[in-house]
């Protein structure tokens, strides 16, 4: 029953946006809310090890949304049945040691946006579900945090489960092998572990490779699995943050056979591409999310598709609970940190100066009065790129413009965030000029 307690459910929802999925599905799904009560929160977890762990690793954020969500001191309490007081029972012992994590079908292909900062490794994930094991093995993705590793390799996983029901696929976190391999040896059950990712899988899909590092019993285990997939031509795709080469602490003869198949990076993706990612989820998600938010929010977070999947995310919460519409205001808002952090603001000047190159006028025109299409248009681009990234106040920009009133800065703003939706010209010059001032 209180697995399903209110104050339990607030708490891992929240614990959930903290975490990376496969964090949370491993190590906070299992557990079970025993009782909440007298400030005392009892939560039942599989075996001694994941205690320790949570302990280690977990304890802190468990106390303090806890104490979050009910406002007052919570005091955290682990429960596990020790498996030695109980009678041996195979079938359950292999549940404690079965960790590796099932794919989300989410992650697939079709979610995937493609542009010039990851067609490369898109096309070699593709190339890999047309035939596994042949075209390139090992697969070796590399990238920064938040760019889509894990989702294109549980995309090969998925995809390949969709051509064909049968395949068995591994995919998992190397912490959790890990953490896998820690336990199996402590229960004596390498045979199966062994057996697991050998014999009975087609298919490993190995996220993070980077934290076997300086694991040395981890690392001998790994290279014996992967030279027997690797005998039978099963496909091995592996991800990391880093090249193989700058991984420190992994074996030499890993690092080679690492770089035997496809070496693939992947880049943050360009300001198109954020974009196209923000539209594509909002419409999986039934969200109307206007052109110059999806642009003002694609300006700002720049380096992390996670982090602006999660910029959409707050975005959509907030106009939904204070029923406010989703525009520029709006978002300001939710970017408030962001935009705060962002470091060196473009100056007014600046962008005047771009504006004026841009369009081979001079900055005095943009300034002056005329009213000439040819002036007029430079100047409300101008005032848009100024209000979209030196976050000046509208006044402020109109004393910079010649001590225009601010109600004509406003509504030069609100026709050029018209005319990103209905004039491509517009925004592409737009999008140009915005790129070369980030
Ligand atoms: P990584 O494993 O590289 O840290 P993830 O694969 O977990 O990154 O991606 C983070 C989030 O961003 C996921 O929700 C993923 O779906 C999304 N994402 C990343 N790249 C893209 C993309 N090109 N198109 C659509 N969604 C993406
Ligand atoms: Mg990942």
């Amino acid at each position: 029953m209180s697995r399903m307690d209110p104050l339990w459910m607030n708490t891992l929802s929240v614990i959930e946006k903290k975490l990376d999925t496969h964090q949370f599905n491993h190590w906070f799904k299992p557990i079970v809310c025993e009782s909440i009560t007298d400030g005392e929160v009892v939560l039942r977890v599989p075996d001694k090890f994941f205690q320790d762990w949570l302990q280690d690793n977990y304890l802190e954020l468990l106390r303090s949304e806890l104490q979050q969500q009910s406002a007052t001191d919570i005091n955290v309490r682990f429960k596990y049945e020790d498996a030695s007081q109980q009678p041996k029972n195979a079938e359950k012992s292999d549940e404690t040691v079965r960790r590796s994590i099932p794919l989300d079908r989410r992650y697939n292909f079709d979610r995937f946006v493609v542009g010039p900062s990851n067609q490369f490794v898109h096309a070699a994930c593709m190339a890999v579900t047309e035939a596994p094991g042949r075209n390139y093995n090992p697969l070796f993705i590399y990238g920064g945090v938040g760019l889509g590793k894990t989702h294109l390799m549980q995309a090969i996983g998925n995809e390949l489960r969709r051509r064909n029901s049968d395949i068995r696929i591994r995919y998992i976190n190397s912490e959790t092998y890990i953490n896998e391999l820690i336990t199996s040896i402590r229960t004596d059950q390498m045979d199966k572990f062994r057996s697991r990712y050998r014999r009975e899988c087609d298919v490993l899909l190995i996220d993070d490779i980077q934290f076997i590092a300086g694991k040395d019993r981890t690392q001998i285990e790994f290279f014996h699995t992967f030279n027997s997939l690797y005998g039978d031509h099963k496909q091995i795709v592996i991800t990391s943050d880093r090249f193989p080469q700058e991984i420190q602490g992994l074996e030499e003869r890993l690092k080679s056979r690492f770089q035997w198949g496809l070496i693939a990076d992947i880049q943050p993706p360009e300001l198109e591409t954020r974009i196209a990612i923000l539209n594509r989820k909002a419409s999986y998600d039934g969200v109307q999310l206007p052109e110059d938010v999806a642009m003002f929010l694609a300006q700002h977070v720049k380096n992390n598709v996670r982090e602006l999947e999660g910029m959409l995310i707050r975005l959509t919460a907030h106009c939904r609970i204070t029923g406010c519409p989703i525009d520029i205001d709006a978002t300001r808002h939710i970017l408030k940190d962001v935009l705060q952090s962002s470091g060196i603001r473009v100056s007014i000047q600046q962008i005047q100066k771009l504006v004026a190159s841009h369009f081979n006028v001079s900055v005095s025109d943009l300034k002056g009065g005329r009213r000439h299409r040819a002036i007029a248009l430079p100047r409300m681009i101008a005032m848009y790129l100024i209000r979209q990234n030196a976050g000046s106040s509208y006044p402020e920009i109109g004393r910079r413009f010649g001590n225009r009133d601010h109600s004509t800065v406003i509504s030069a703003v609100k026709k050029i965030e018209g005319q990103l939706t209905t004039n491509n010209d517009v925004r592409k010059i737009v999008q140009d000029l915005q790129r070369s001032l980030v």
